[in-house]
């Protein structure tokens, strides 16, 4: 049997210095723009585009590209549409066969993937390099790149961004784990251009040593969050921490003041670190809640260090709409506010809902856990709900902190978010507001996020 990586974590290198010291003999440095005939395996097609741009860009600069991916066709089918025009030399899809690992030069691993599996530990034996879709981009890139990371307001952050650098009529580019690669988009990107890349903490952790880093980072905050996938607190901050922990002395990290652990983030080593705005500072905004003023500040600050003036900073943010599912106003019916915060799948997500809103309020809660832990949650609902519906796989846990924090507090647990709705419409009256805020994964019962919230938005406007 393999040995478990798992087993020694904390001891354990990062993956990159598994493959320097395992693979003397093989020159298996990232190639810069010729791929003719090397090896590669992708590991994980996906749905979200990564695995698909990498094999686009990989095949097209003449690799010899295998993809493999634990799921199955019909799954992947809308992935595999997309690779007609690919030259892929193999497609294995329902499982991963080590040979694909053992014979390959490099593996370009979907951050879905934990480091542990069993065939990365077959390919860093062979002597393969591990990559990402990111790490290709990253070294790819002429232009120069704005990352950022947090455990939540990463899309709110880059959207920002985003949006500022169009106020100043400057051209920038989003992408990342908002869910575009970037990969297929390189022949348009220039020198001065930016690119603000929102980066996730698997992203984070797939970065080999050897990956450059982005020139500013920010951090939006941290809590836990992804400890399935992490295993581990400690290992989920080390992930976090790798967009400031090594950048060169002339990068910039724009650390959110108002979180107290990434506060302390900066060291001599991670370059120069900015202060975000000073939240007076921050104009009205239409989007609710004082967490969106911290992001907001994170991306002034941010983005005056490109270069970005005051003005167009302003405007931006005064024009700033919001995105879908986070905090989104859906309708007014009889009376009832509905907002849609599909997006929160942690309870700091939830948390900062509860806080944003103003009225008696009804909250939607519940799907896959993800190792979360709720009694802050609960605090916060008890305190600020009139009642609360929860649904999918972590109604009951739900339920037992509510009750643990306050006995008796309105609350129904039943499987399907329908049904919690239901519930909470007969009860609430006018004036009153209804969230869907999950602080948990959709995948239990949705395929992602965006499902949930539309299947949510279906049933407000059916009791219209
Ligand atoms: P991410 O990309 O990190 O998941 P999003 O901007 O998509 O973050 O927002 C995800 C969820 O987190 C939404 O429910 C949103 O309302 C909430 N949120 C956004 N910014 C913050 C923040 N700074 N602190 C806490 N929750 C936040």
């Amino acid at each position: 049997m393999a040995p478990s990586l798992r087993s020694t974590r904390g001891r354990q290198p990062p993956p990159g210095a598994l493959l320097a010291a395992q693979a003397p003999q093989r020159s298996n440095a990232l190639p810069a723009d010729d791929w003719t005939g090397r090896r590669v395996t992708i590991m994980g097609l996906g749905r979200h585009g990564g695995g698909l741009a990498a094999a686009r860009y990989l095949a097209r600069l003449g690799a010899r590209v295998t993809i493999s991916d634990a799921a199955d066709g019909d799954t992947l089918k809308e992935s595999i549409e997309q690779l007609r025009d690919v030259p892929i030399a193999e497609l294995k899809l329902g499982g991963h066969d080590e040979a694909d690992f053992r014979t390959a030069e490099f593996v370009v691993v979907n951050p879905a993937v934990r480091r542990e599996h069993r065939c990365l530990q077959v390919a860093c034996q062979s002597g393969a390099r591990l990559t990402s879709e990111i790490e290709l981009f990253l070294r790819a890139c002429p232009a120069r790149v704005i990352g950022v990371t947090g455990s939540n307001g990463k899309s709110t952050t880059c959207s920002m961004l985003a949006a500022m650098f169009t106020a100043d009529g400057r051209r920038a580019w989003l992408g990342g784990n908002i869910g575009k690669s970037l990969l297929g988009e390189l022949s348009q990107i220039a020198a001065n251009d930016w690119v603000v890349l929102e980066l996730s903490s698997f992203q984070l952790a797939h970065l080999s040593d050897q990956a450059p880093l982005p020139q500013i980072a920010v951090v939006t905050n941290f809590t836990p969050n992804h400890l399935d996938w992490h295993g581990h607190l400690d290992d989920y901050r080390r992930a976090k921490r790798r967009i400031v922990r090594e950048q060169s002395p002339s990068g910039v990290v724009v650390l959110n003041p108002h979180d107290a652990q990434v506060a302390e983030w900066s060291s001599p080593a991670s370059g120069q670190t900015r202060a975000a705005w000073p939240l007076e500072a921050i104009p009205i905004l239409a989007v609710p809640g004082v967490h969106n003023r911290h992001n907001a500040a994170c991306a002034a600050a941010a983005a005056e260090t490109a270069g970005v003036g005051k003005m167009a900073i302003n405007s931006a943010l005064r024009n700033f709409r919001g995105l879908d599912h986070r905090l989104q106003f859906v309708a007014e019916v009889a009376g009832r506010r509905f907002y849609n915060d599909s997006k929160s799948t942690t309870p700091q997500a939830t948390i900062a809902a509860l806080a944003a809103l103003d009225g008696p309020l009804w909250l939607l809660s519940g799907g896959h856990p993800k190792d979360a832990h709720f009694e802050e949650l609960a605090r916060a609902v008890v305190q600020r709900a009139r009642g609360a519906g929860l649904f999918g796989q972590a109604r009951e846990s739900l339920q037992t902190c509510l009750q643990a924090q306050r006995a008796g507090f309105n609350a129904l647990a039943t499987e399907q978010l329908a049904d919690a709705l239901d519930w909470c419409w007969r009860q609430s009256q006018s004036g009153d507001v209804i969230l869907l805020s999950p602080a948990c994964a959709s995948y239990d019962q949705f395929r992602d996020f965006e499902a949930r919230g539309e299947t949510y938005c279906r049933c407000v406007a059916a009791l219209r």
